[in-house]
């Protein structure tokens, strides 16, 4: 369909929507036709971002609106952006990578899989799977080797659909002063 929508996540904190409207980044109730997302809070863009939200009214009576909208995800997220293709790994611990045309990868990558249908599971989920050169236990976050800092599993993520990058990045300035933390970005075509 040619949309995109940027995620900041973070994982180990809690979810918290006030200080983007205080910040003036998201503004009235929710509006979950802003996003193609289900069962999560999502608003529209608020002044700060200079984003409208326009609505269609198709002659059948169905509303379509600008797909600009912010939801806020959590309090588990996975973020397959890095999996859409088949993903190069950097263990932290022993500094080996493994390539996409490396059979070492798609192994790796299957213990991802495997983290993935347990991570949903219990109060405290880990978050690590175990290096397949040195053994080493790896938050799975620090070990895709996709470019700049992105994460796979997080706690709290916020996705901003079909927002401008440098609308993101101020975005992302104001979680990052409210969180805590530094965020960490991921970008995904739907
Ligand atoms: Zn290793």
């Amino acid at each position: 369909m040619g949309m995109a929508y940027a995620i900041v996540g973070y994982p180990g904190v809690g979810r918290n929507e006030t200080a983007l409207r205080a910040a003036g980044f998201i503004a009235g109730d929710a509006d979950p036709e802003t996003a193609y997302t289900k069962d999560v809070p999502v608003f529209r863009p608020g002044p700060a971002t200079g984003l409208e939200t326009k609505a269609y009214d198709l002659p059948d009576g169905t509303v379509i609106k600008t797909p600009n909208g912010v939801a806020f995800c959590g309090p588990r997220y996975i973020n397959h952006g890095p999996f859409i293709d088949t993903p190069s790994f950097r263990c932290p611990c022993c500094g080996a990578r493994t390539k996409r045309d490396d059979g070492r990868a798609a192994a790796q990558m299957e213990q991802c899989f495997e983290l993935f249908s347990t991570y949903f599971e219990g109060d405290d989920p880990s978050r690590c799977v175990t290096c397949l050169i040195c053994e080493a236990r790896i938050d799975v976050n620090d070990l895709i080797d996709d470019g700049p800092p992105t994460f796979v599993l997080s706690d709290v993520a916020v996705e901003f659909w079909e927002w401008p990058p440098d609308t993101v990045a101020r975005a992302a300035q104001v979680l990052d002063a409210a969180m805590g933390q530094d965020h960490r970005m991921g970008w995904v075509k739907v």
